[in-house]
């Protein structure tokens, strides 16, 4: 799902003509008839290219399970797919500007194969809406992350009566159906299962309320049943997924349970060995839920927790809703409870009006924490929230020489950590064939290490390994044993 598109010129052509039945030779296929004949022969296929963030990578798999009951297979091949999806990400430029370079690379496929249908899901096709389709005639359908659910029906609705579509608008509580995996031959070992949706938080750097809406939770038992059908196809780890993972059930609705009671009774799945969340919004830690890292085994000994800042000037123009010190009292509470948790987090330096003395807060702050990894990104302005207009605008190249110094330090923090691990015996869970060496074993310690390990096993063992190597991001490793337990915090120092 990751396949590159090509990215040609930008010359808008005239909206394309739907080709009927004309060929060079008498008894010729024309492009229409070419595309159904083959398509009795062969199954239809669906690329889908993801952009941005862990939500949309989920997201993109519901699509390709969706697609897969129409009888759709997935291709990482877009000049031969059907269906071509764009799931787009706003909350970064980069992100953005590669989606619509990746969108302008479609007018080649849709003058070759007229019949393939071209959409644009997620945040950009959110905000952007029906101005998508102006700009793009030879888009057929953008649609917002709340129509996912829809996209077999859009797909068929532009097949049938080659009307352009576009559907953004939020569905309300009631109508809204959290996608799930429903093809049994794609469960990975490692899943994500939605739990949430939305944010409430508005800080004022960040699109996604814009373009996901308000925070909805969806029904704990809707959220079991899930976890239950991919843990009897194989899932043996599952991540509970939401832009505030950890404001699951706040709203107390009927149908959901508390945040650190749904993380007990996922665990408590049969077959389900190991349980992760992400991302959970530091001002929204309950004891309660820092408690489930010490009595929830099966819960692994990392979280993903973004700071954004060490300066609580930042943090109030950020409207993180959280001080430095309180996030520092939720880093400490989680390291008396569950000693071995690795941490990440996010930084976003040069926001506008950060001085020198606020970076050197977040400096200082990463030097605290002693992060295992951190996002770093310097500052952009994204069109339609609140940080534009802020003063205090940091000059380009200054955002550009923190971001450097912010990354050197981490980089150092976390070699050395990563240093510090070799000689240690971990539990990894095997998900597949290593990419660059095939000799190897690639898997996941339970504090989310990328660990290569000698040997080829099958996806899904758990190994006791030792580490023998520390690269810049990951470890190498041997095999001691294959290993029934589950990942636990309290055996497993370094898990
Ligand atoms: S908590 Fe803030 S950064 Fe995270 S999704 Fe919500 S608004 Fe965006």
């Amino acid at each position: 799902m990751t396949t590159k598109l090509r990215v040609l010129d930008d010359a808008v052509p005239p909206d394309l003509p739907h080709e009927e039945g004309h060929g060079d030779a008498p008894g010729a296929l024309g492009t229409s008839d070419a595309s159904a004949y083959r398509s009795s022969l062969e199954p239809r296929r669906v690329f889908v290219d993801t952009f941005g963030c862990q939500m949309n990578a989920h997201d993109s798999e519901r699509m390709v399970g969706l697609m897969a009951a129409e009888g759709y297979a997935p291709t990482e091949d877009p000049e031969i797919a059907d269906l071509i999806v764009l799931n787009s990400c706003s909350i970064r430029e980069k992100a953005e500007h590669k989606l619509l370079s990746a969108a302008g690379s479609l007018k080649f496929i849709k003058e070759k194969r007229p019949d393939a249908v071209l959409a644009i899901a997620g945040c950009v096709a959110q905000q952007e809406g029906k101005s998508l389709l102006a700009r793009a005639p030879h888009i057929d359908i953008v649609f917002g992350p709340d129509h996912i659910a829809r996209l077999p029906e859009l797909v068929r609705e532009v097949q049938q009566t080659r009307r352009r579509v576009s559907e953004t608008e939020f569905l309300s509580r009631s109508e809204f159906a959290f996608p799930r995996l429903t093809d049994a031959s794609s469960v990975p070992v490692s899943a994500y299962v939605s739990v949430m949706k939305g944010c409430d938080k508005f800080c004022t750097f960040c699109i996604v309320p814009f373009t996901r809406g308000r925070e909805v939770s969806r029904d704990a038992a809707d959220i079991l049943d899930e976890v239950q059908w991919l843990a009897a196809r194989g899932s043996q780890e599952i991540v509970l997924l939401g832009q505030t993972v950890n404001a699951y059930g706040r709203q107390k609705r009927s149908g959901q349970v508390p945040f650190h009671e749904l993380l007990a009774q996922v665990a408590a799945i049969p077959g389900v060995r190991r349980v992760r969340f992400t991302s959970p919004h530091p001002s929204d830690f309950t004891d309660a839920q820092i408690l489930a890292f010490r009595d929830v085994p099966e819960l692994c000994p990392h979280m993903h927790l973004p700071v954004q800042s060490g300066s609580d000037d930042v943090l109030a123009r950020m409207r993180r809703g959280y001080t430095r010190a309180e996030y520092l009292a939720v880093v400490r509470r989680l390291r008396e409870v569950a000693p071995s948790v690795s941490l990440t987090t996010d930084i976003i330096v040069g926001f506008p009006g950060e001085t020198e003395k606020d970076f050197q807060d977040t400096l200082s702050l990463v030097e605290e924490v002693r992060f295992q990894a951190a996002f770093c990104f310097a500052y952009s302005e994204r069109t339609g929230t609140r940080a534009v207009g802020l003063d205090g605008v940091v000059p380009f190249e200054e955002r550009a020489r923190r971001l450097r110094i912010l990354l050197e330090r981490q980089e150092q923090i976390t070699g050395e950590w990563l240093s510090s691990m070799v000689g240690q015996r971990l539990e990894v869970l095997v998900e597949g064939p290593s990419k660059s060496d095939p000799a190897r074993s690639t898997g996941r310690s339970g504090q989310n290490r990328p660990v290569h390990i000698d040997g080829s096993f099958l996806p899904g063992t758990m190994l006791e390994v030792e580490v023998v190597e520390a690269f810049r991001h990951s470890l190498r490793a041997t095999p001691i044993a294959k290993t029934p337990m589950a990942t636990s915090v309290a055996s497993s120092s370094a898990a």
